[in-house]
């Protein structure tokens, strides 16, 4: 036995109310308190993992080190707390039942009805001990995601009743995550959807022990006292989080509102140590007073859903935090670049980045745009997708192979410089088979790789089938683009670049998923720094 505590973040009224950076936030000042924290997030889709999703759908899918597809979120609590999380702290409806299903017909519950109570109930709370379980934690923040009174987070409501009545309530806390509306017509703060949604938990067993309001408005004493009265609470447990300027902000706004105090207080822990958050404020403090802009086409073909490039836009902040610079992205949809407009759509920028991706839709855009990256000598990053298209690029237009290509987008192109990896050929099911997860990488010395990580073996994590085509080596080195960065182990070209421009990086892993507020990226770093040399000699 161990003694974890459990904190339960649940959501009423509306979806979108910001459970994660909630959960992040409070997560963020109980480690500056000195307390060990994870934050799991409990996905009730049918889906194993976001990986199988159009990022349309679900908006990024976030890649662990140990290789799992998960949701964003887990992208905000890596970026908080500067720790890895993984598979386990991501768990959906489908792999709880894919699990019990399993044990099923292995025969492990030979002669027994299996049930959504107790059978799903207790794997949902066997998948929430599992974290506390391993002795690391002090707190485990769980989020339940969706909305209370969802008929498809039913399920992990009554393993959360079920779990505070086993474990007491100075052992487990319900915050319950809600929206009090401003009616501008009446001129007032509404609380009757909190009161609903409450009402909706407590007719699942669970009373909330804390209620965090989001409000456009200052919640004024008396709506707290309203609020406490008809949803059980004390007037102190309920907690305003009005909008802020960036998500950033939220940790001191809910350390402001008192939010980790009073959950320390009921799970009877400290609250001696105060949190500080200095090297975080220095952070905030740079990127709200940038001295410089840079302006950076991100290109890709989800553009019209910026959640789609979560980490990226958020390693745009952490860099730009560091050289006191403000990053604003150009939107550009690959799609509409092709063959149209590209001197226009692309003029003035700072730099380019050429999105990841599947498939063939906007692929040429893409292409056009690394060509004009290249040839103007804008500092430029491609990844993954971004990089296999550099390489297409330079090996169409400079080397003179005309219909090089990826066979993802080509089969037969007569020059396959992108093509499938080996592992991949047999690969039939589309779920959660790609190169995944953190791979080892050898940088070249005297490169801009190296330049940037300042170390010759570096990890970084995946998400792909194909890979570039080591046929093409020699030819395409000698004609100058290099092969900077070598997976030790298998020969796979992790890295490329022309060492005859500014800045040309291109990476087949994402570097995005590592940046955080206080370990910006190395090569989100040297890609601004290169951005902001561009500006200035303009
Ligand atoms: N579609 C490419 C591949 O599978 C690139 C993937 C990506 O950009 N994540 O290799």
């Amino acid at each position: 036995m161990n003694n974890t505590k459990y904190v339960f973040v649940t959501g009423g009224v509306t979806s979108s109310l910001g459970k994660g950076i909630i959960a992040a936030s409070l997560a963020k000042l109980l480690q500056e308190r000195g307390y060990s924290v994870t934050i799991q997030k409990l996905d009730p889709y049918i889906n194993i993992d976001p990986g199988t999703l159009n990022p349309y759908e679900h908006g990024e899918c976030y890649v662990t080190d140990d290789g799992a597809e998960t949701d964003l979120d887990l992208g905000h609590y890596e970026r908080f707390l500067n720790i890895p999380t993984s598979q386990a702290n991501n768990v959906t409806t489908g792999r709880i039942y894919q699990s019990v299903i399993n044990k099923e017909r292995k025969g492990e519950f030979l002669g027994k009805t299996v049930q959504v109570i107790p059978h799903i109930t207790d794997e949902i709370k066997h998948r929430i001990k599992i974290l506390g379980n391993t002795g690391d934690y002090d707190i485990v923040i769980t989020e339940i995601g969706g909305t209370v009174g969802d008929i498809e987070s039913l399920p992990y409501i009554e393993a959360v009743r079920q779990l505070q009545w086993e474990l007491g309530e100075d052992n487990a806390i319900v915050i319950h995550l809600t929206l009090v509306p401003y009616l501008a017509a009446a001129g007032e703060l509404k609380t009757k959807p909190t009161q609903h949604s409450v009402k909706m938990l407590m007719q699942s067993g669970i009373g909330p022990n804390i209620l965090v309001c989001r409000s456009e408005y200052t919640i004024s004493e008396d709506i707290k006292k309203k609020l406490a009265l008809f949803c059980n609470v004390k007037k102190q447990d309920v907690i305003q989080s009005l909008d802020a300027e960036t998500i950033y902000d939220v940790p001191n706004l809910m350390f402001e509102e008192g939010l980790d105090r009073v959950v320390l207080e009921k799970l009877n822990l400290s609250t001696d140590k105060q949190p500080k958050l200095i090297d975080w404020n220095t952070f905030v403090a740079k990127y709200k007073n940038p001295k410089n802009e840079v302006e950076i086409g991100l290109i890709g073909k989800y553009v019209e859903l910026h959640d789609s490039y979560k980490s990226i836009t958020e390693a745009f902040i952490h860099a730009g935090s560091t050289h006191e610079t403000k990053v604003k992205v150009r939107w550009i949809h690959s799609e509409k670049l092709a063959n149209k407009n590209i001197a226009k759509q692309l003029a003035n920028l700072d730099g380019i980045l050429v999105a990841p991706g599947f498939g063939e839709r906007g692929i040429e855009g893409k292409i056009d745009a690394v060509r004009y990256a290249r040839e103007h000598k804008i500092p430029f990053l491609g990844i993954c997708l971004g990089m296999q298209m550099a390489v297409i690029e330079y090996s169409r237009n400079v080397l003179g192979l005309a219909d090089a290509n990826s066979t993802e987008m080509n089969e037969n192109t007569s020059h396959p410089v992108i093509n499938l990896m080996e592992e991949q050929k047999d690969v039939t099911e589309k779920g959660g088979t790609m190169r995944l997860g953190a791979w080892d990488c050898e940088l070249k010395e005297n490169t801009k790789v190296y330049n940037a990580y300042g170390s010759k073996n570096i990890s970084e994590r995946h998400r792909h089938r194909y890979e570039f085509n080591n046929d093409y080596k020699d030819k395409i080195e000698a004609g100058g683009m290099l092969a900077t960065g070598i997976n030790p182990k298998t020969g796979l070209v992790e890295t490329i670049e022309i060492p005859d421009h500014p800045w040309f990086v291109g990476v087949q892993y994402h570097p995005e998923y590592k940046s955080t507020v206080l370990n910006p990226h190395p090569l989100f770093l040297d890609f601004i720094a290169a951005a902001v040399e561009k500006q200035k000699n303009k």
